[in-house]
């Protein structure tokens, strides 16, 4: 490596001796490191932890191993696999992106840093991971493990939401990351936030940077980085029908393209109050066709900024209708199908091939 003399050098050079022991080189995502593989992982790893994303990712690559198979495939195939893992806007625009990628880049990834932030769902920091780790170009990162440990290695006050913390946080990171190995330096920052200066109980005695960590010193680290007022969460209620056919068949419908679980697929959801008469004069079904209606516990379920309260309630046909009147329902098999499920309609149809949920948003 190149000699690094600065402050800023010795930083990157400690960590790089740390990595070299310590950090995670198995990564999926770490193996044939094309910047296509690379940016799915960082959009999967946006908001949601290493370990959770692992097999999400595994699973997506083998689906859709390049850019050209993503952009061409069905957006319900892309939710499918992207069931559970949670913040559905980032599936969209990846698949959005991929599309791009092949109309404007005739399918080859972009290589330039300008060009990679222009497609949907990538900033700043997205694009610089990609040009580091797939193309070994200097470029500075800045998510959200690397702003706790700088916050807390220069003892940054104020919430990151700021931007003039974010733009300290940012010189900060440009004049730390080296010119060489900078593949490396990437993951090792990440690695260091992820495992060592933790969110809480940051594991101070095992840092490679502590001689100089003003937070440490100052023996306040969980101060930094600062956190934005919190909003106060708000809690919302709905009622969730799940109609089962006798052959065990459930209906389910598209929700609408925008919104937290836009273009995911779900038993129909209404308001708290609507009578289950009510929904099945709505939907079409005649109550001679009914079975049995069972009203199961109430379930709350957290997403980042608010609570949803959701009622089940299970309808059990004995004759399937025709036809259902309103929106774009569907009968599916709830262990068979290609479509995008959250969270809480996987629970509702009893859908039990999920891998474990990001803690929100999913
Ligand atoms: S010394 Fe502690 S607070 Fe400072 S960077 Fe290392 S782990 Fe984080």
């Amino acid at each position: 490596m190149r000699r690094m003399n600065s402050a800023a050098g010795s930083f990157a050079r400690r960590l790089l001796a740390w990595w070299d022991v310590h950090g995670r080189k198995n990564l999926p995502w770490q193996r044939a490191r094309t910047p296509y593989r690379v940016w799915v992982a960082e959009i999967m790893l946006q908001q949601t932890q290493v370990r959770t994303v692992v097999p999400y990712f595994e699973k997506f690559v083998a689906r859709f191993p390049d850019v050209e198979s993503l952009a061409r495939a069905d957006l319900d195939e892309v939710l499918h696999l992207w069931s559970g893992l949670g913040y559905y806007a980032r599936a969209r625009r990846l698949h959005l992106a991929a599309g791009v990628v092949v109309r404007d880049h005739g399918g080859s990834f972009p290589a330039a840093a300008a060009d990679i932030r222009r497609l949907p769902g990538v900033g700043r920091s997205t694009a610089a991971a990609i040009v580091a780790q797939s193309y070994g170009r200097r470029a500075a990162i800045l998510d959200a493990n690397v702003k706790r440990v700088l916050a807390r290695r220069h003892r940054v006050a104020g919430a990151v939401s700021s931007s003039a913390v974010a733009d300290e946080l940012w010189r900060l990171a440009e004049s730390h990351t080296p010119a060489e190995r900078v593949a490396d330096y990437t993951q090792a920052i990440m690695d260091l936030g992820a495992t060592v200066c933790r969110r809480t109980r940051p594991r101070c005695a095992d840092c490679p940077v502590r001689a100089d960590c003003l937070a440490h010193a100052a023996g306040d680290p969980e101060r930094y980085p600062g956190k934005a007022p919190r909003r106060k969460r708000r809690l919302e209620r709905s009622r969730f029908f799940v109609v089962v056919d006798p052959d065990g068949a459930c209906l389910v419908e598209q929700r609408p393209p925008g919104g937290i679980w836009g273009g995911l697929w779900s038993p129909p959801e209404r308001a708290a109050g609507e009578s289950v008469s009510a929904f099945l004069e709505h939907a079409g079904i005649g109550a001679g066709a009914v079975d049995e209606v069972r009203e199961a516990g109430v379930f709350r379920h957290g997403f980042t900024h608010y609570d949803l309260d959701v009622e089940p309630v299970y309808v059990r046909l004995k004759t399937r209708p025709a036809s259902v009147r309103e929106g774009a329902g569907r009968w599916i098999d709830p262990a068979d199908h290609r479509l995008g499920f959250s969270t809480v309609a996987a629970r509702l149809v009893g859908v039990t091939t999920l891998f474990a949920t990001s803690k929100s948003g999913a």
